[in-house]
């Protein structure tokens, strides 16, 4: 790294409302387990924000998604589609039910599923679909809910990246069967490490209550009528998360802030595609990522080059069919390019103007000499 410049780190989260006082609270309280009343409020906060009937706290998004899919009843023999363009985590929990992976390729602008392929992947053994609203941006729904509901298979949302985002009015976390949202560190809301269900389902939510709390009968301790895990979130993690959600519209709007500010700086670069928020929708921009077209083979040396000025930048998402526990010999043409173009920008919700006009400008400067020494191929 050069010296005298600061460092940016790709992401961190903004501690500054109640997250202290509340933690304080539950230490002084001696609440600190997941008894206590933040994880109930935080719970209550979080369904009323998404608009949903139940919200049911975990210890981290993965163990939401595993949960959600036993509740929804997925085990051996069943079939899951996926995109392929995910974090690994929505891949896993499918896994951990003994269920097998289906995966779908993904659309070229929102880098979502391409529900124009989910059909033809549906065989008799289909149980259900996993909706990934990646990066923040919803995805097409309704096409998604009408293909569901014609094949009677669930919809899953995991939309851990993407709370507060909005389709067609709606919020994310209310469209499908159920939905999981991620609270680790970096996301747009945290707890540390945390996560959360949520449903409109009296019967699903029951069945997660008992399948996160080790399977105990609500009614007669020590009685375990199945196995269950233990998935449950402390009281301490809540408290955080109740001191976040206080925030998360503001939150919001700076994701949506710095991505207008990237958007604007990097427009007029031609070999960058910029991510795109669809009329039908509210993306939160969890991450700004974009794609360097022109410099198939240099992504990684792009990265080099920030990361010697101090701008700390991430490869997209591996596409989960390349990667060794889940290889398929098929090709998933649209995922593999994205993944292999996609870069993300520094993109938390503290930062200053400046910051992102930093990353910008070494982006601009760089781009520009290289595009006089490599001929674009289209
Ligand atoms: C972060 C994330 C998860 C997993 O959440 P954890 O809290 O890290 O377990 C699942 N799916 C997606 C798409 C994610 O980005």
């Amino acid at each position: 790294m050069l010296p005298f410049v600061k460092k940016i780190p790709i992401s961190e989260p903004t501690l500054l409302g109640n997250e202290e006082k509340y933690v304080l609270d539950c230490l002084r309280s001696n609440w600190i387990s997941s008894l206590g009343k933040y994880t109930q409020n935080f719970e209550k906060a979080f369904a009323s924000f998404c608009g949903v009937k139940h919200a049911i706290a975990v210890v981290n998004g993965t163990a939401a998604l595993h949960v959600a899919l036993l509740a929804l009843g997925v085990g051996k023999g069943d079939e899951i589609i996926v995109p392929t363009l995910t974090y690994v985590a929505t891949a896993n929990a499918v896994t951990y039910c003994d269920a097998r992976l289906v995966f779908a390729d993904c659309e070229f602008d929102t880098w979502n599923i391409d529900v124009g392929q989910i059909e033809s992947l549906i065989t008799q053994r289909t149980k259900g679909i996993i909706a990934v609203h990646l990066f923040g941006h919803p995805v097409d729904m309704d096409p998604l809910l009408e293909i569901a509901k014609k094949h009677k298979l669930f919809v899953l949302e995991d939309a851990a990246e993407a709370h507060g985002a909005v389709y067609k009015g709606r919020k994310v976390g209310t469209m499908g069967d159920a939905a999981t949202f991620s609270f680790y560190g970096n996301k747009i809301i945290t707890t540390g490490e945390g996560g959360m269900v949520t449903t409109n389902s009296d019967v699903l939510a029951e069945r997660i209550r008992l399948l996160k709390g080790q399977g105990v009968d609500p009614q007669r301790q020590y009685w375990h009528p199945v196995i269950g895990y233990n998935y449950r979130m402390t009281n301490i993690q809540a408290a955080i998360g109740l001191a976040q959600l206080e925030r998360v519209e503001e939150l919001i709007e700076r994701h949506r802030y710095n991505a207008r500010l990237y958007s604007e700086s990097l427009k007029e670069l031609p070999s960058v595609v910029l991510p795109v928020e669809k009329d039908w929708a509210s993306h939160v921009y969890w991450v700004y990522g974009i794609l360097l077209k022109n410099f198939y083979q240099s992504r990684n040396q792009v990265m080099e080059y920030l990361a010697k000025r101090g701008i700390e930048t991430r490869p997209f998402f591996y596409p989960v069919h390349l990667m060794p526990p889940y290889h398929r010999k098929i090709s998933l043409p649209v995922a593999e390019t994205i993944s292999a173009q996609g870069i993300i920008l520094p993109s938390s919700a503290n930062f200053l103007k400046d910051t992102i006009h930093r990353v910008c400008q070494e982006l601009i400067n760089l781009l520009q000499r290289r595009s006089s020494l490599v001929q674009p191929k289209e």
